[in-house]
């Protein structure tokens, strides 16, 4: 059972001057279909995977509207599927997290913008960039520039992104260009309203068909030679110049006008909101924004409109550019744009700021009081530098009461089928040695951190074993690879398995098989079980009802191919040190089932509540630590690291260490048993039942036993 959307996909249904509230991401959501969206694709990823989940759960409303919904496999084809409008006047949307969305979807990005677009298409990126960015820290900016794309970068405000996606796929069609729409972690959950509007039934959809392919053959819309080449020219002689003049004629950046006009800001659209908290923290802006500094928001970063910028810029002695993370593209196109037209401004941008990483509030008064300094003395800072040594001194405070705070690393949910894994290789590890591990994009990646300690590198979703490939042949014990089934269906079937099968590798690869894409919210794959599987498993695992993955392997070729049970930590290290010290050559895979813990307690919670209501008797699983038994060694926490088995003091005067114990919480995963017999550790460990609507059985048995 996923989370349900029901009231999000509601919202999405309101009509002419309905008032939308909710999140900015589900207005892009809202906006696509007011845009007359054909189809929209995707892959998760936070902070756009709302979009796609809400769309994919909104499939009856869609299908009335005639919109195409498809959850892709990759990014790559997400940004495939944008085909569809390169020959016919077909609205298309995709979605995923960049920078690594947008890197896995470069191949088929570059051939679209190069073939350009009849129908608009947007793609909508979750910019995982700065507090809370969970990929290596890049820009997607790059992307545009490379392929020029254009790139939109809205101001977070509910009305202005949603308009600026139906402006969106105005300024692709009029440029024939594909347009990117960056939205940073707040601009996704930035909360609003705006007036909607109706939605429009797409004009090429499921219920209005094509009737065949383009009338005319036309081999310039392919992007292959000799029509890459005029392609390439298209771009920069007539694209280009469309776009500048549909971004000025529509003003989709704005001029925020202020009475120091001898001065003024050029920020990204996205930052506006940081910017103006800060332009308050000095004094220069009142509580609705208007700034005493005039402003110019940039909507779009990609392309500049030369003649905007100097028209902004001509009249003032300074200009400052907000444009976080580098390198610092718009600031040096700024540059040139002023230098061409002798406008005299001095530019600063990252001079006054930190060239690397999230521009915080703090951070913008920081650079604003650097640039004011020098160039409106007359304006008093004095409020910021005030504000900026209070948030010091309260940091500082902070420091001296609290002392070095333990490291809080994020870790698997309570009851997490990939933990116990990690605890049977940590085990054989104490035999055999330590191994490389490569690690993948995935929650067993948590494994990287104390108590496990394992994952020497990471290279990408689905990467672990192409990752492991040099590695393994200069080892003198088998690398191993970790890896999702969301991993392995988006790219490590083909990238790591079939390239360690055509290199005849002989490494091993452990794939966590737990029936969803977990870490981006429990998305479906190909080996989901099926529905009928999850809806009768109240106690048990319903991720053991799919074996796609087994023949999937089988078929490809894998001869070594284990299917072991998570939760029993003694199969779970048999099979892994089988793996690891066999003499068998070729690549070892074993799937290492059990349910994604947070996915299971979504479904059985409602299945539980619904038998409990209607008196039925439910027996819940919890384990516990016997104090008196506990010798006060915590093996078992350095082999768990269930943050519900933890320490409380020892209830005997005479011993000083403290006790482990299991506090409210557990969820019975079995573990802990599990971990004292594999390890042979104190046998402190019992395992209780707790019944709930007992029979008359069940309480005469609680008596007397
Ligand atoms: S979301 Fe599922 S797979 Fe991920 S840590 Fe939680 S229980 Fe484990
Ligand atoms: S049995 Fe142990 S590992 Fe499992 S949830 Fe309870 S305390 Fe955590």
């Amino acid at each position: 059972m996923e989370r349900q959307f029901t009231r999000e996909i509601e919202s999405l249904k309101l009509g002419d001057g309905e008032t939308f509230h909710g999140e900015g991401i589900l207005a892009v959501t809202k906006a696509l279909l007011q845009s007359g969206v054909s189809y929209v694709g995707g892959y998760q990823g936070a902070p756009v995977s709302h979009l796609l989940d809400v769309m994919v759960q909104a499939k009856d409303y869609l299908d009335e509207l005639g919109v195409h919904v498809e959850a892709c496999t990759s990014e790559a084809s997400a940004a495939a599927m944008l085909g569809a409008s390169i020959n016919y006047p077909a609205r298309g949307a995709v979605t995923w997290k960049s920078i690594v969305g947008t890197n896995v979807a470069a191949d088929a990005l570059s051939y679209l913008a190069s073939a350009g677009v009849m129908g608009g298409t947007l793609i909508v990126l979750g910019e995982d960039y700065g507090e809370g960015g969970v990929v290596a820290q890049e820009r997607s900016h790059a992307f545009a520039l490379k392929s020029l794309m254009w790139l939109l970068d809205p101001r977070p405000e509910l009305g202005r992104i949603a308009e600026l996606v139906e402006r969106g796929f105005e300024l692709s069609e009029a440029s024939n260009t594909p347009v990117m729409m960056e939205l940073r972690i707040r601009a996704c959950h930035v909360r609003g309203s705006f007036s909607s509007k109706n939605n429009v039934p797409p004009v090429i959809s499921t219920r209005h068909k094509l009737d065949g392919p383009p009338k005319d053959f036309i081999y310039d819309r392919l992007a292959h030679p000799p029509a890459t080449f005029r392609q390439e020219k298209l771009k920069s002689e007539v694209r280009l110049p469309a776009a500048r003049r549909y971004i000025a004629e529509h003003r989709l950046n704005e001029v925020f006008p202020g009475s120091e006009r001898e001065l003024g800001i050029v920020v990204q659209g996205g930052l506006y909101n940081g910017l103006v908290a800060a332009l308050r923290t000095l004094g220069l802006a009142d509580a609705f924004g208007a700034s005493r500094i005039p402003i110019l928001v940039l909507n779009v970063v990609y392309p500049l409109v030369p003649e905007e910028i100097v028209e902004f810029s001509q009249s003032k002695n300074a200009l400052l550019v907000l444009e976080e993370g580098q390198p610092e593209f718009i600031e040096q196109e700024i540059a040139t744009v002023l230098r061409r037209a002798d406008v005299p401004a001095k530019l600063h941008g990252k001079d006054v700021m930190h060239m690397a990483g999230e521009y915080s509030a703090e951070a913008m008064v920081r650079g604003l009081a650097k640039f004011l300094g020098e160039h409106a003395p007359h304006l008093d800072a004095t409020k910021g530098a005030t504000w900026l040594s209070e948030v010091r001194s309260t940091r500082e405070k902070a420091g001296q009461l609290l002392g070095p705070l333990p490291a809080r690393p994020p870790q698997f949910c309570i009851g997490c089928p990939e933990r116990p894994v990690f605890s049977a290789m940590k085990l054989v590890a104490k035999e055999i040695g330590r191994p490389h591990v490569s690690m993948d994009v995935g929650c067993h990646a948590f494994a990287s951190f104390e108590p496990f300690s394992q994952g020497n590198t990471l290279l990408g979703y689905g990467m672990s074993l192409a990752a492991a490939a040099g590695v393994n042949p200069m080892s003198q014990k088998r690398a191993v690879a970790v890896m999702g089934d969301g991993g392995f269906w988006h790219n490590g079937l083909l990238s790591g398995v079939a390239s360690s099968l055509l290199n005849r590798g002989d490494g091993v690869l452990v794939v966590m098989k737990n029936g969803y894409a977990s870490a981006t919210g429990t998305q479906e794959l190909l080996s989901s079980p099926p529905e009928e599987a999850r809806e009768a498993a109240i106690g048990a695992s319903a991720a053991h009802a799919d074996r796609t993955m087994e023949s999937t392997l089988r078929g490809l070729g894998v001869k070594w191919l284990r299917t072991v049970d998570n939760y029993r930590v003694g199969s779970v290290a048999k099979a892994y040190k089988e793996a690891m010290t066999t003499a068998e050559k070729g690549l070892k895979v074993i799937v290492a089932e059990g349910e994604c813990q947070l996915e299971r307690q979504r479904r059985v919670r409602p299945l539980v509540a619904e038998k409990l209501k209607k008196g039925g008797r439910h027996v819940r699983v919890k384990y516990g630590v016997d104090e008196d038994t506990c010798t006060g060694d915590h093996s078992c926490i350095r082999l768990s690291g269930c943050p519900t088995l933890t320490v409380k003091d020892n209830p005997d005067p005479l011993r000083t260490d403290p006790v482990a114990t299991v506090i409210d919480g557990c969820v019975g995963c079995g573990l802990c048993g599990e971990n004292a017999h594999a390890a042979v550790l104190c046998p402190s460990f019992y395992r209780a039942e707790v019944v709930q609507n007992p029979t008359l059985w069940d309480r005469i048995f609680a008596r007397v036993a």
